[in-house]
């Protein structure tokens, strides 16, 4: 193999670590992205129950003013009774005096259905205020995770851009543009070596995509020095001689 290729290669096995550190890091952003998103949304949901509970304890305390103003009425319809006059002012405030107590009856029914679902609502908002506090944890955790990987992948990519730098002093600068290009579109995967299924028939396939390739390809590969990309998969070409 010729002088280019074995720096192709070379620079390949450097690239496709930095490509796979850069994926780990790109998997714990992906993840610190998902858990604020999963947060935004239940501290959401949470402010919205607020709302609500703050809605219904507004209502509840109406009616129970309202029920507060007919205790009052019974006490004066009561006081009432009395000082009437007659039989049939009697009779009058009496019936006056028991539509008023079976409303308040249901008023007071009400005020307590309200306030167990006040109630309710508050123990449920306390659960979801609890998971709120988890999933922030949970995004602190990422955010660390991720941190921590930044740092401690720091060095070795950085020695690794370095060792790039180097591998790619010897290389042109149109095979290195064609290098990042496919580099680019395969993640690192640049290289395809030449296979030979059966030793004796003239077939070749491309190692990175299994399609044929003339056999002028591989010919001229196993005799010159030269940067030949597969026709399919745009990779560049390579053989060992030895099959
Ligand atoms: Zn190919």
């Amino acid at each position: 193999m010729g002088a280019t290729l074995e720096s192709l290669l070379k620079l390949q096995e450097i690239e496709l670590q930095i490509v796979d550190i850069k994926r780990q890091l790109a998997a714990k952003e992906r993840s610190v992205k998902r858990q604020t998103a999963k947060l935004r949304a239940a501290e959401e949901s949470l402010e919205t129950e607020r709302e609500e509970l703050k809605h219904n304890q507004v209502r509840m305390d109406e009616v129970d003013l309202d029920l507060k103003g007919r205790s009052a009425s019974i006490s004066r319809l009561r006081d009432n009774l009395n000082t009437v006059k007659t039989n049939k002012e009697y009779a009058a405030v009496l019936s006056q005096l028991n539509n008023e107590k079976a409303e308040s009856t249901r008023i007071e029914a009400r005020v307590y259905e309200m306030l167990e679902a006040v109630e309710a609502k508050k123990a449920a908002l306390g659960e979801h205020a609890g998971g709120v506090r988890q999933e922030s944890q949970r995004l602190a955790d990422v955010k660390a995770q991720l941190e921590q990987a930044r740092s401690s992948f720091q060095e070795r990519l950085d020695a690794l851009e370095r060792q790039r730098e180097e591998a790619c002093a010897g290389l042109g600068g149109r095979t290195l543009e064609l290098f990042n290009r496919i580099s680019e579109r395969h993640e690192g995967e640049v290289m395809a070596r030449v296979v030979q299924p059966h030793p004796r028939r003239q077939e070749f396939l491309c190692d990175g995509c299994n399609m044929q390739l003339a056999a002028e390809i591989a010919n001229a590969l196993m005799t010159r020095d030269e940067v030949l990309t597969c026709r399919n998969c745009g990779r560049i070409l390579h053989i060992n001689k030895d099959g």
